[in-house]
């Protein structure tokens, strides 16, 4: 049982939906999140974006459809996997052409399969764009790759917005160093350094992936994750950088994109990947993990994520999204609850993002109670053992009359059964 608590920062009690909501809270109804659960999944059939991460292995692979149906395909696994999976999964989609194919980097892992999708779409099914960061790499992939992707092949640039059509964007956070590193963008440089960090965004929605982006710097690598993630802040949705590598997803990444989900894009590898270093990173910033497969090395723990075992799709609507089918709550930041009883508070209760993790195999109904530090009563909210394995409760940040806090001091006071605890977080 994955129960979450989730403050906002952000507006979603501005639209209908958070009304209705706000009114059962008001209401007699004696299970509020059933009803809270039962509006966001109703909400998510209303169908607009769909990421798609596709299962290629030890390789990554990103699609992106728009709303109004525009088409980005990032990365395609290895040699064989763009004939072997992206190819049939296209057509399983009735997509015969794309709007933009785009590249992190040249590795392989990520660029084998372009010129099969390429080839087997016909060049001139790539509407707008080939993006890549530029520049040229030495290995007969990068050259099918470039000699595919050629007639319609730009150079993307760092704050570049791609307009996907139906209110999505997708915008370059990051190419070639993110303006850590000097020219020549060639081999003098790791090609993890060099990737393309994207950005998509759709109302309150925020997706990153940034194919092998370097998080430390060593012989070989360039911290680029650091300026990186300055430049986007919180998430929703992280697409793990370098397949869960430990020179990736650095602590400053992490704690700056606080995503309540993170996807690791793995297969059978002889680099230990994913690593536990970046899992147990992950749950300590208490994102949920999902894992193509399995890989070769650490272990999710028990309740903290899943192995698919298969392709991951993220579906978002306007006031939530779904991971395989799971239900999340948008615009959420600050406190975040699993289970029941040991809690643990990081980064620093004291900082805009507080998270919140209580363990417990225990899945009865636990309460929150907000007080002003005088000792009054301002909002009480219960969780339900009903619903999904992501059920949620949503604070809005207003009293039981509806009156939004003021920023400061409160005591937040949870309790299930004959346990309870009390500590202080700051609302900004
Ligand atoms: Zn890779």
């Amino acid at each position: 049982m994955h129960a979450s608590i989730l403050l906002k920062n952000r507006e979603l009690f501005r639209r209908g939906i958070g009304r209705l909501i706000m009114m059962h809270f008001f209401s007699s109804d004696p299970r509020p999140v059933v009803v809270v659960l039962v509006l966001l999944l109703a909400a998510s059939s209303w169908a607009d974006l769909d990421i798609h991460i596709l299962d290629v292995g030890q390789g990554d692979c990103t699609l992106i459809v728009s709303p109004s149906g525009g088409t980005l395909l990032f990365d395609a696994g290895w040699n064989g996997k763009g004939n072997g999976v992206v190819c049939p999964y296209l057509d399983s989609l009735g997509l015969s052409a794309l709007d933009y194919v785009a590249c992190s980097h040249y590795h392989a892992d990520h660029i084998g399969g372009i010129d099969e999708v390429v080839n087997h779409l016909g060049i001139d099914s790539v509407r707008i764009a080939a993006l890549d960061r530029g520049w040229s790499y030495t290995t007969a992939t990068y050259e099918d790759y470039a000699a595919a992707v050629a007639p319609k092949r730009q150079t993307i640039t760092d704050g570049q917005v791609i307009d996907l059509g139906g209110g999505v964007t997708v915008t370059c956070v990051g190419v070639n160093g993110n303006g850590q590193l000097s020219p020549p963008y060639d081999d003098q440089y790791d090609e993890n350094d060099l990737c393309v960090a994207l950005l998509v965004e759709y109302g309150e929605f925020d997706f990153f992936v940034a194919g092998d982006l370097s998080g430390v710097n060593s012989s070989y690598y360039h911290d680029i994750e650091t300026s990186v993630a300055a430049d986007v802040g919180d998430v929703d949705v992280y697409r793990v950088d370098h397949h869960g590598s430990a020179s990736n997803s650095n602590v400053n990444l992490v704690s700056t994109l606080q995503p309540e989900v993170s996807i690791i894009s793995v297969g059978n590898n002889s680099y230990g990947h994913p690593t536990q270093t970046v899992i147990d990173r992950l749950v300590t910033y208490s994102s949920y993990i999902y894992q193509t497969e399995p890989g070769s090395g650490g272990t999710i723990p028990s309740g903290h994520g899943e192995i698919a075992n298969g392709h991951i799709v993220i579906h978002v609507n306007t006031s939530s999204y779904t991971v395989n089918g799971d239900a999340y709550p948008l615009g959420t930041s600050g406190i975040e609850i699993t289970t029941l009883p040991s809690i643990r508070i990081y980064p620093n209760p004291f900082a805009k993002s507080v998270s919140v993790e209580i363990d417990s195999g225990n899945t009865e109904d636990f309460e929150l109670a907000i007080y002003s530090v005088e000792g009054r009563l301002i909002r009480l909210l219960t969780s339900s053992k009903a619903g999904p394995p992501h059920s949620f409760i949503t604070w809005d940040g207003t009293t039981l009359d509806g009156r939004i806090v003021s920023p400061g001091a409160y005591f937040f006071r949870f309790s299930r059964g004959a346990y309870s605890k009390t500590f202080k977080v700051i609302k900004r």
